[in-house]
């Protein structure tokens, strides 16, 4: 074959003409509540994931991602972190089941997803209403605008008992754009500082507080040899994590399982070094009278929570304790710096799951487009797409951000463009009708083709600049606007037959182009044969340094 041509191409040239309505590809719904104006969006899945990376708003026009971090990514909140294995930079999102559920798939339920992060044990709560987009056999996904998002500054969880409960960072609010579904994301800070986990799992403080305990009364730590001292120094989180679970577990009638402050285990891995921690933790300290002089002896009373019946509250005290046992089973989850250990190991669902299957981003069997390469990262993120998008995913895609973004259409159009190099002929002939149609829209002033050349690039046919002017204009176009290259290059062919240059209709001719750019330019009748085409193209330019880029 002359020109590297492929049968496919020539399908691609011959479909396009037969699509009157490209539109009517994807069916488009006007949006239900919003009047966008002019904002970029996410398809759910591409949302979910962004949420993982701490991009909770994210403009797709900006620098790229990683030249500007978000704050609300994981390895930022990070503190106390001793995971070994899981370097990710995402979040570790599981679901508190307890506090969650997902009624979703019955017509008007909701669903409350109650997360946390098992590196930075931050918490996500998604509150996501009923909404359609249809069924969502048409529109592949819904596809959400960022309505506001508000920030708050980290506030002192001991002195406020309503931040002690939920300390609020960050509120997003997304709203879809071809329907009325909302979603509202809540992030709360941990419920235990960092200070105190340290203080808590201080090997050190344990030493030290249990060889005066030693010192102090010899006879009850007489028989604790080496495996017992490295269980004292090591397990205060386990012991921790057990009264917690008393809390949560004790029936109401139950009677609260006193803590004396001289039980062996409590007084040298807690001691009285920790009692600003229990008394945030709601356990009260109840003294007896009877004890030795310097010594305040006592019961630690564990809190009373109330009965509770179906899902907990968020921001109620029985919440309170569910976050921070998750909190420390997570730190508990987490291999110790040297045994290397998983002492715990949590059992919850994976938040994203869950939250694909309550926004319906689930794929199915077989769907999913190709394996994403590196340089369509950005491409992906302009649509508002993630990089497993299939074909009909990204032109829905495509269509929403081009209704709530019209101002971006080219950047759109671009983006649609470069991820057809690597898909097949019918996502291309979708983005040659979509380039098309955008190229008419452009440029229609006048019938002659060498006006409308000229016009093209907004120049006047009078003007008497050397062949380097207008090769420089043309390079500049297809800098600035790439998805409509193949209008440029032909537009500069009318100019270079029109001043007879060969300067000119050189640099339409030997420079690299893609299939896209063909038909319009050699000037050929699709429908015929490739024979045809090949020898009609020969001696209609007697070029030979054409190469047609094959993808
Ligand atoms: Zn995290
Ligand atoms: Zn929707």
């Amino acid at each position: 074959m002359p020109f590297g041509f492929s049968l496919t191409w020539l399908h691609y040239v011959k479909a396009a003409p037969d699509i009157a309505n490209p539109f009517s590809i994807v069916r488009v719904e006007e949006p239900g509540v919003l009047d966008p104006g002019a904002v970029p969006g996410r398809l759910a899945r591409r949302l979910i994931g962004d949420w993982h990376l701490g991009l909770l708003d994210d403009n797709p026009h900006d620098s790229p991602q990683e030249a500007n971090p978000s704050e609300w990514a994981c390895p930022r909140l990070r503190a106390f972190y001793r995971r070994k294995t899981n370097a990710s930079v995402e979040h570790d999102l599981i679901v508190i089941p307890t506090q969650s559920y997902d009624e979703t798939n019955v017509p008007g339920g909701e669903a409350v997803l109650s997360c946390l992060c098992r590196s930075c044990r931050y918490h996500f709560v998604f509150k996501i209403s009923a909404g359609s987009c249809g069924s969502l056999r048409d529109n592949p996904q819904h596809h959400f605008l960022l309505n506001g998002i508000e920030e708050f500054s980290p506030a002192n969880v001991e002195n406020d008992p309503a931040v002690k409960l939920y300390p609020l960072r960050c509120h997003a609010l997304y709203t879809c754009s071809a329907c009325t579904q909302t979603i509202e994301v809540e992030v709360t800070a941990p419920r235990l500082v960092p200070e105190w986990i340290h203080l808590i799992s201080d090997e050190q403080r344990i030493t030290q507080a249990l060889n005066v305990a030693r010192e102090e009364d010899p006879d009850r730590y007489a028989n604790i040899g080496p495996e017992a001292v490295h269980r004292y120094v090591t397990t205060s989180l386990q012991t921790l994590n057990a009264y917690l679970k008393d809390v949560v577990e004790s029936a109401p009638e139950e009677k609260r399982k006193r803590i004396s402050s001289r039980n062996k285990t409590f007084m040298v891995q807690f001691g009285t070094s920790c009692d600003h921690i229990f008394h945030y933790l709601g356990f009260e300290f109840e003294p007896v009278e009877e004890a030795e002089e310097g010594r305040v002896e006592g019961f630690w009373l564990p809190p009373k929570l109330d009965v509770q019946e179906g899902k907990t509250p968020l921001k109620s005290d029985r919440a309170f304790i569910e976050d921070v046992r998750g909190e420390v089973q997570a730190l508990l989850e987490e291999s110790s710096p040297d045994s290397g250990d998983t002492v715990v190991r949590l059992i919850s669902p994976i938040a994203r799951a869950s939250l694909e299957k309550a926004l319906k981003a689930t794929l199915g069997p077989g769907q999913g487009g190709k394996t994403a390469i590196k340089e369509e990262a950005a491409d992906f993120r302009l649509l508002g797409a993630a990089t497993d998008a299939d074909d009909e995913t990204l032109k829905w895609a495509f269509h929403r951000q081009v209704h709530t973004d019209p101002g971006h259409k080219e950047a759109y159009l671009s983006a649609l463009n470069n991820l057809g190099l690597r898909r097949d002929v019918d996502f291309q002939v979708f983005c040659f009708a979509q380039q098309d149609q955008q190229v008419q829209t452009t440029n229609a002033t006048s019938d002659d083709p060498v006006d409308k050349a000229y016009a093209h690039f907004n120049l006047d046919r009078t003007r008497s600049e050397p062949a380097s002017f207008f090769i420089n204009v043309y390079k500049n176009f297809r800098e600035q606007s790439p998805a409509q290259k193949s209008a440029h290059r032909a537009a500069l062919l009318q100019i270079g037959k029109d001043r007879n240059d060969n300067e000119i209709l050189s640099e339409v001719y030997m420079t690299q182009m893609e299939h896209s750019e063909a038909c319009t330019y050699l000037s050929v009748d699709p429908t015929w044969p490739l024979e045809s085409i090949a020898v009609s193209a020969q001696s209609t330019i007697q070029v030979n340094g054409i190469r047609f880029h094959n993808s």
